[in-house]
């Protein structure tokens, strides 16, 4: 198991940029996992479910989040809801054990109120927020107890839908693509991918 500091320096390396929602989702799902006592998925044995969106600030949280869960777009275990909300449940797929996380209203509110918002509000892109606005804001998550951070509910087991994964892909009968079987569609002019079937 990494340490927190192993997950930081990834995250940091992950997400590109220096600011403090990566670390608030580092330590959101390092409580998830302590609650439901799993650890880091390395292949599907995890599912997060996002609350978070786009075009709203702090959505860095997610990065955060993937890192230490092993949740990942390309495993396809981690999905967005587009809440615009900062929180997520992470579900132990094995178990149906799931735990809801969020951030707290006051550090979300205090937050938004910080300098490093300020600058993104001015229009400086998060790599330029001068060190010594960012790193004092970033220290506070590093640094404020979980209980005042996050809300950490009850565990609760839900029904996980599971698939397997297909193996099995062919060229599109059009543009030839190589596409998984489960997404070829049956035309006249044979099997075809969902942007040559129009
Ligand atoms: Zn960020
Ligand atoms: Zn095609």
């Amino acid at each position: 198991m990494n340490t927190f500091e192993e997950y930081f320096e990834t995250g940091l390396k992950f997400h590109g940029h220096r600011c403090p929602a990566m670390p608030m989702g580092l330590r959101a799902a390092l409580a998830a996992m302590k609650t439901l006592g799993v650890e880091h998925s390395q292949d599907k044995e995890l599912q997060v479910l996002s609350e978070t969106g786009e075009g709203h600030a702090a959505g860095c949280f997610l990065d955060g989040v993937m890192v230490v869960t092993g949740c990942t777009y390309g495993k396809s275990n981690i999905k967005k809801l587009y809440y615009n909300k900062m929180a997520f449940t992470l579900i132990d797929v094995k178990t149906g054990r799931s735990v809801r996380v969020s951030i707290k209203n006051e550090v979300l509110a205090q937050s938004l109120k910080s300098p490093f918002i300020e600058q993104r509000k001015a229009g400086v892109p998060p790599q330029d927020v001068p060190a010594k606005i960012a790193d004092p804001v970033i220290e506070k998550v590093l640094n404020i107890p979980e209980e005042m951070l996050l809300n950490i509910g009850e565990i609760k087991v839900i029904d996980v839908p599971k698939g397997k994964g297909v193996f099995e892909a062919e060229p599109c009968a059009k543009c030839g693509d190589m596409t998984f079987v489960n997404k070829l569609q049956e035309t006249p002019a044979g099997k075809v991918c969902i942007p040559c079937a129009g």
